[in-house]
């Protein structure tokens, strides 16, 4: 998406925004000050320190020991299944990399069989924009809990920052402090929230969402879905509505889905993820709490699973605290 950077937001309350804004700017600017630091970088080498720490600091322990014999390999498989990797995925890391017989010694070839996991993507990416004036959508699903709000406004933040309007669609209409918690993070964020009362069809509270988006120009439309486990066919058939709705009144919108997973729930959230995917078609991932587990493997798990990119990835509550995925930037700050 192109950033159309304004000289004003009419539609928006300046302050909370502004000063939020003027933060991160000044984050961004200690970041860059940094020699040879890519911006966000540290904050992505201090997001995986548990993952570090953990399984990563016993597959180097390991295989920095010489010529790994078969029992040394077999415990590296085991800390991979331990890092969440999972039990196929982890063998076939291990067979390929003792195959590869890699110059640089096996830590480099395990590091090159997991880095080849990650399904490539444009660096560039962007949410796709319906036309050039007509906004991006996305539909942030998953189950409660794994920090689905939380996101919506950290990514309000991050678009606000860098100078796109921003609108978001309370569509969780099932749960009432859902609502609220936007509306929160909307006023925090400095970004209108279009909500109907609690109970209400979510498919309209995004019908309605669309044509304010359209209507004001707005960069952005960040919709919340409801976020009930995904064995329950009806939030299924919810979401196809609400995609139904936007596909209608956006032709051509192609909205992102963006599934929030949990890296601390590990193996469960991949089926978690498998059964939105098979249903919703997932576009991509957001992968929070990172900096709450010791096995970032899920990342390679999630990826190969689906085949879908992790966009993002949450380190920590705070706002600044969802960095864009960059593959190499995150194996690297697993093997440093
Ligand atoms: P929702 O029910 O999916 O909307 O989840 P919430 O957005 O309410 O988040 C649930 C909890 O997870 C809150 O306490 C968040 O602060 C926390 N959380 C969200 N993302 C992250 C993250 O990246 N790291 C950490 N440590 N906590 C997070």
């Amino acid at each position: 998406m192109a950033t159309r950077r304004r000289a004003t937001q009419p539609d928006h309350p300046a302050d909370a925004g502004a000063a939020s804004d003027a933060a991160i700017a000044a984050q961004r600017d200690a970041d860059e000050a940094a020699p040879g630091v890519e911006p966000g970088d540290d904050s992505l080498v201090a997001g995986v320190a548990r993952s570090r720490g953990g399984f990563m600091a016993r597959l180097k322990g390991l295989l920095g020991r010489g010529d790994p014999d078969t029992a040394t390999w077999e415990e590296v498989e085991e800390t991979l299944i331990a890092g969440d990797i999972g039990a196929a995925l982890a063998l076939e890391v291990v067979e390929q990399a003792r195959r590869r017989r890699d110059p640089g010694g096996p830590v480099s070839a395990v590091r090159s069989e997991l880095t080849a996991l990650l399904v490539d993507r444009d660096p560039g990416w962007a949410p796709h924009r319906a036309g050039p004036d007509g906004p991006a959508v996305i539909l942030m699903v998953g189950v409660n809990g794994t920090g689905k709000t939380t996101t919506i406004g950290k990514l309000a933040f991050r678009y606000r920052a860098e100078g796109q309007t921003v609108l978001l669609a309370a569509g969780d209409t099932f749960r009432a402090a859902a609502i609220e918690q936007l509306r929160a993070w909307g006023e925090r964020a400095g970004v209108p929230v279009v909500a109907h009362a609690p109970g209400a069809d979510p498919a309209a509270v995004v019908y309605d969402a669309v044509d304010a988006a359209v209507a004001r120009r707005v960069d952005v439309l960040i919709a919340d879905t409801a976020g009930r486990l995904h064995t329950k066919s009806n939030l299924m058939d919810e979401l196809a509505k609400m995609r139904r709705v936007i596909d209608r009144r956006l032709p051509g919108a192609e909205p992102e889905v963006l599934f929030v997973l949990d890296a601390t729930t590990g193996q469960n959230g991949l089926a978690q993820a498998r059964a939105f995917h098979e249903s919703t078609g997932l576009t991509g991932i957001v992968l929070t709490k990172l900096d709450s587990t010791a096995k970032g493997g899920i990342v390679f798990a999630i990826e190969r699973a689906l085949g879908v990119p992790v966009r993002f990835v949450g380190v920590g509550e705070k706002v600044g605290d969802l960095l864009p995925f960059d593959p190499a930037a995150f194996v690297g700050a697993l093997f440093l």
